[in-house]
């Protein structure tokens, strides 16, 4: 029996996809939400490995905005995140030292996925979907994915994939959507991964049980150690090695493993040569095509096409996990409290 012609779908189940599903389905529509990846994630996606479970995206998120705080707070009473990092370092060209300001980060524990595995439960998820092309007929809107599936009909549209992606997927359907996801540049992050037999040196003038640094000189931006995330104690020592986007940019198309080598010397760099490690036992890289907008759109943090069609995510809002989050949310809210909008074209 084909869905009720009410229902929405959203595509992408990255947490803004998320957001905006939990608030539709709390409101009482029939949502479906697809995503090309075998769950749901995204850019909070987590790799195990033995011994290991690495983050490769978002490392930690802030909560700079009240609705996201008082969702966050459930998320704490849960045990679902925790505080972290508390052991911040930065390294730049006087060497290490603490970094203190005024953001408390978080973290899901034990791995940044299990977050958005907990926001997708209850809901209805086709994953391993990648939606290649949309259609509006008289009885709303139907998707095709790469399995030559036909979804639908569906009277709302949401599509929560970077602007890039969702640029392809509306260019044929909606103008004004295609040129606003044009003004959005999406920058990319080369992720390198660590594990170790035996936990790091110990350094000279750091804390022994560092978690995480921000760096200020050649290819890295930030190191974190997967590990010393909360509840993951039983783990073997692992690094993640973010790349800044310049570097990332120039180093998109080399081989992986090439990447994994220059980011793994980069890091070794900044220790001093009494305090390097034995080698890794796995050394390894991920691309991360879009990683974070360089700029968002200005405007209500998601934009609006004509008959139902809408974009969210980060690229509307801000570059960080709680943008996202709230992107996906005020599109599902404008939604419910506007449901007469869709004819008319509002872009960010
Ligand atoms: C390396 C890295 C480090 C970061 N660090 C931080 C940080 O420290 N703090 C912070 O707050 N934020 C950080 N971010 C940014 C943060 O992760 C993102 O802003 C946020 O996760 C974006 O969520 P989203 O739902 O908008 O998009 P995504 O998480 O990208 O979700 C989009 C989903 O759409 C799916 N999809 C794409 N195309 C299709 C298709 N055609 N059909 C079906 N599905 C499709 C994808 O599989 C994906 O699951 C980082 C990101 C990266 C990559």
């Amino acid at each position: 029996m084909p869905p009720p012609s009410s229902s929405i779908a959203v595509i992408g189940a990255g947490i803004a996809g998320l957001s905006c599903a939990r608030t539709l389905r709390a409101a009482g529509h029939a949502v479906t939400l697809f995503d090309k990846g075998r769950g749901p994630g995204g850019r909070l996606s987590s790799r195990r490995a033995p011994g290991a479970i690495v983050d490769l995206g978002a490392q930690y998120f802030t909560a700079r905005d009240p609705a996201f705080q008082a969702e966050l707070a459930g998320w704490l009473d849960r045990g679902l995140v925790k505080r972290w990092p508390t052991s911040l370092w930065r390294i730049d060209a006087q060497g290490w030292q603490p970094h203190r300001d005024d953001h408390p980060r978080y973290c899901a524990t034990p791995r940044m996925s299990a977050l958005t595995r907990h926001l997708a439960e209850g809901l209805t998820l086709t994953a391993g979907a990648r939606i290649l092309g949309l259609e509006r007929l008289l009885d709303g809107w139907f998707l095709e994915d790469d399995q030559q599936r036909r979804h639908g009909p569906f009277r709302r549209v949401a599509i929560s994939v970077p602007a890039p992606q969702a640029e392809a997927l509306v260019a044929t359907q909606d103008d004004t959507l295609a040129e606003a996801c044009r003004g959005i540049e999406q920058s990319p992050c080369w992720a390198g991964y660590a594990l170790f037999d035996a936990p790091l040196p110990d350094l000279p003038g750091v804390a022994r049980d560092w978690q995480a640094a921000f760096v200020n000189a050649g290819p890295l931006r930030f190191v974190s150690r997967n590990h010393l995330k909360p509840g993951r104690d039983k783990q073997g020592e692992s690094l993640t090695l973010l790349a800044t986007a310049e570097w990332s940019q120039a180093w998109l198309e080399q081989p992986a493993e090439q990447v994994a080598d220059a980011l793994y010397m980069a890091f070794l760099e900044q220790l001093p040569a009494n305090a390097l490690p034995a080698a890794p036992r796995l050394l390894a890289a991920h691309r991360w095509r879009y990683a974070q907008p360089l700029s968002a759109a200005p405007g209500p943090g998601f934009c609006l096409g004509a008959h139902g069609l809408a974009l969210c995510g980060d690229g509307w809002l801000g570059p960080r996990v709680e943008d996202a989050w709230c992107s996906g949310r005020r599109l599902a809210q404008h939604w419910l409290t506007q449901p007469g909008s869709d004819q008319q074209a509002v872009t960010g």
